[in-house]
């Protein structure tokens, strides 16, 4: 498949039907959980600064809300589709059930480009959005987070609309506030600890111990920074991150073989995430293409940038080294991919598990926005790596059990868990 003609959702559904013939399910649930049960797409127009208006094109997408309200970010991205919108939803449903939170799945986004907009029409992009889809989303029916390209900022300015429409304090409607605003401590922390939370326990089942090995991640954003910062923590050599350059329109890996430094590398990232090429250099990093970070001789590789990013083009020049792959993205590995990783008796611990944590902790936000008591980060950090070991145990115990590649493990514990809900709620 190539880079062009990917489709998430297709990618998605290809997942979710293999598991379904392992699981031999009938076929009015299969029905049910291979397509969303709600879909919104709308427009926003907003006022540029420059006096004219821009139509933007937004989206909700609700996959499915039996086990709970929906739950799942809103993305700003130029080449943002819907089917896309409706993979990310449809993986949020298994991220939930995976980790068992009593929440389902939801996604939403923008096509737009925010390198490109003030901060006024950014706000207006985020009110507007709230505008559109105020009558179906909130504490009880479906609840947005922060995705790529979107911050605490765009979170407060929904909030806000979504209060001053529907006249009262609803800091439950969002997830990814800012601190002292509703917002959870640890949340900044949670995805990038959770997938390292998760590569732990995997290395404690392959009897290695963490401060032996090394990890190669693509991305340097949120998730990417804090499991750079834990694994270290932990022991491990992270040799180089990769990023997206927004002048050259291309990415790059910046490789330390001594061990990259989270902190002098977030002095020099903009906060898309961005590395400044020559200040890197400036400080010893070898500069190389984009694709480097797949081809290093290391322990684990760490894909947290975008989906599509391990293809069958490209899994070749994975390491005989490579023992673990934490998808800290979402949809990283492509089907092609997976079986060449599993040919190869690598570890994949999947995207929906590994990177669980974000919306983990945005569970433990909302529980406490809804209480309006809030829990030190020592509490939520320990509660979050809890959830996240019983997750990986329950997975990699079944995993052994039925002889299942891990990925389908952890889809027989989430589409198990759904369609009972369904089930039981008479739906099928
Ligand atoms: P982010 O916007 O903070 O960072 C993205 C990073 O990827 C940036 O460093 C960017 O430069 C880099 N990047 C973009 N395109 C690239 C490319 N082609 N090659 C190399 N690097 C590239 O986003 P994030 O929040 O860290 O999210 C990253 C991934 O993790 C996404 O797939 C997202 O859906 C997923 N995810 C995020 C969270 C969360 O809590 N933030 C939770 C679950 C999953």
């Amino acid at each position: 498949m190539s880079a062009k003609q990917f489709n998430s959702f297709e990618m998605a559904q290809q997942q979710f039907d293999r598991v379904a013939d392992l699981l031999g399910l009938d076929q009015p649930t299969r029905e049910l959980l291979r397509v969303p049960l709600r879909e919104y797409q709308f427009s926003i127009p907003v006022r540029m600064d420059d006096g004219t208006v821009r139509v933007f094109r937004g989206f909700r997408v609700q996959h499915n809300d039996a086990r709970g309200p929906s739950k799942g970010g809103i993305r700003f991205h130029p080449l943002e589709t819907v089917d896309t919108v409706r993979a990310l939803a449809m993986w949020m449903t298994w991220k939930c059930a995976v980790v068992d939170i009593p929440l389902g799945g939801g996604k939403g986004g923008v096509v737009c480009d925010p390198h490109n907009l003030s901060q006024r029409e950014q706000e207006s992009i985020c009110r507007g959005w709230v505008r559109q889809m105020a009558r179906n989303v909130g504490p009880v029916t479906d609840v947005p987070a922060p995705d790529v390209m979107t911050t605490p900022q765009h979170m407060v300015w929904m909030v806000d609309e979504f209060e001053t429409i529907h006249g009262g304090r609803y800091p439950g409607f969002i997830t990814g506030k800012p601190v002292g605003l509703g917002g959870s401590l640890g949340r900044t922390e949670a995805t990038g600890y959770g997938v390292v939370y998760t590569i732990r326990e995997a290395l404690k089942e392959l009897n290695v111990s963490p401060g032996s090995t090394s990890a190669s991640v693509q991305g340097f954003g949120n998730v990417a920074q804090y499991a750079v910062r834990l694994y270290r923590q932990i022991g491990g050599t992270v040799v180089c991150v990769s990023s997206w350059d927004q002048a050259d329109q291309t990415s790059y890996t910046f490789r330390k073989a001594s061990g990259v430094d989270p902190d002098e590398l977030v002095g020099i990232t903009d906060h898309f995430g961005g590395i400044d090429k020559q200040k890197a250099r400036d400080l010893g990093y070898e500069v190389l293409p984009g694709e480097a970070w797949i081809a290093q001789d290391v322990d684990i590789l760490i894909p947290a940038a975008l989906e599509n990013q391990v293809r069958g083009d490209n899994v070749g020049k994975v390491s005989s080294h490579v023992k673990i792959v934490a998808e800290g993205a979402n949809g990283p590995t492509t089907p092609e991919a997976d079986k060449a990783l599993q040919a190869r008796g690598i570890f994949v611990i999947p995207d929906f598990l590994a990177n669980a944590g974000g919306v983990t902790c945005s569970y433990f936000e909302q529980v406490q926005s809804n209480m309006n008591y809030f829990w030190e980060k020592d509490e939520v950090l320990s509660k979050l790596d809890t959830k996240m070991t019983s997750a990986f145990a329950a997975v990699s115990e079944l995993a052994r059990r039925q002889k299942l590649f891990s990925r389908d493990a952890a889809y027989v514990i989430s589409i198990s868990r759904v369609a009972k809900a369904c089930r039981e709620r008479g739906w099928v």
